[in-house]
């Protein structure tokens, strides 16, 4: 009984002690939840009427300056990257952003107005927007400019079938490009006839000149190798009786001149330098119309961009005899004749021989 009296005792001591414990630990909590309540309600309260009042936006900076506000910075981001990436046309090869973009967090008036469409429109004009485009080349010059990889196609095809049988034609090629801005060719019928045009009309003057072409005879090596033995002094004379000086021999902005421009009207005679035979009589790329001339020694004169040969293959020529007309065939900007002169088929300055006497 005592024992037992005792453990009670004990035992409600020790309830009694918890109880007291806990009653205090509730005070405790019971303050903290209060306040807690209080302060929680308060600021909702706050955030209430800061809310009803005020909203929550992105006030954007471009370049460091205030563009306006915006609401979802998500959407903008996305927007705008999806625009740097592909632009908003069609051909756009890339955009380049030039714009430092801020957002910054913060309240503003409920009724304050946001402005994303205005923020990316002048995003965009400080983009600068590059378009692949399609230009087409003629003769190493670009001539136009198509949007459309086909229709520039369709132009060298055009072009390329319209020549197909000319004497004289011209080299053309698509090259894709990039660009910020050009000025487009729509209609592909004027672009095509704009080379064709006065194509045909100088190929139909190389026919209607009646020229020789590429002559099939030779001259013997015996004769060329007999002419090369023989050292006589030779006399280089004037190629044309008037005309003027218009490029030297060497270099120029174009590259190495190898001959000597003497300009004078279309149909000029043009008189052998000095005696020989005819090597070539006929075309020959760039030169156009060309006759080749092998004298005494192992010298040669090329007389090129000529109208009209007169003298063939294996000719045997006395100097000053004519032996074709002034003209502006093959790479030739006007009608001049392209004197060359070359000794064992080294290049010379011509002007020393025909003019510095
Ligand atoms: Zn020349």
């Amino acid at each position: 009984m005592n024992m037992l009296s005792k453990k009670n005792t004990i035992n409600k001591k020790g309830v009694g002690i918890l109880l007291k414990v806990s009653g205090r630990n509730r005070l405790a909590m019971s303050v903290v939840a209060k306040v807690m309540i209080t302060s929680v309600l308060a600021v909702s309260a706050l955030v209430a009427i800061m809310l009803t009042n005020y909203k929550i936006v992105y006030k954007v900076h471009i370049n460091g300056e205030e563009a306006g506000y915006i609401t979802n910075k998500e959407l903008m981001e996305k927007e705008i990257n999806k625009y740097v990436l592909e632009g908003d046309a069609d051909n756009v090869a890339y955009v380049q952003l030039n714009s430092t973009i801020d957002y910054d967090l913060m309240l503003v008036k409920r009724d304050t107005a946001s402005s994303e469409k205005e923020i990316f429109e002048a995003m965009k004009n400080d983009c600068e927007v590059f378009y692949r485009v399609y230009a087409v080349n003629v003769s190493g010059e670009e001539k136009f400019v198509l949007f459309s990889q086909d229709d520039a196609q369709k132009i060298v095809d055009d072009i390329n079938d319209k020549q197909k049988n000319f004497t004289k034609k011209v080299e053309v090629e698509v090259k894709e490009k990039v660009v910020q801005e050009a000025e487009f060719t729509t209609d592909l019928q004027v672009a095509v006839n704009e080379i064709i045009t006065p194509l045909q009309k100088e190929n139909d003057e190389l026919v209607a000149m009646n020229l020789r072409y590429a002559s099939t005879k030779t001259v013997s090596q015996e004769v060329l190798q007999a002419l090369k033995e023989n050292l006589q002094d030779l006399d280089f004379g004037k190629p044309l009786d008037d005309g003027i000086i218009t490029s030297r021999y060497g270099w120029r902005s174009s590259g190495y001149h190898y001959g000597l421009d003497i300009a004078a009207a279309t149909g000029t005679p043009i008189h052998a330098s000095e005696s020989g035979v005819v090597t070539y009589s006929g075309w020959s790329g760039s030169y156009g119309y060309i006759i080749k001339m092998a004298h005494c020694g192992g010298y040669e004169t090329y007389y090129a961009h000529c109208s009209k040969l007169l003298v063939d293959v294996g000719d045997e020529i006395t100097k000053g005899d004519t032996i074709a007309l002034v003209g502006s065939t093959g790479r030739s900007t006007g009608p001049h004749v392209h004197l060359e002169v070359r000794y064992n088929g080294q290049t010379l300055d011509p002007e020393a021989f025909v003019y510095d006497k």
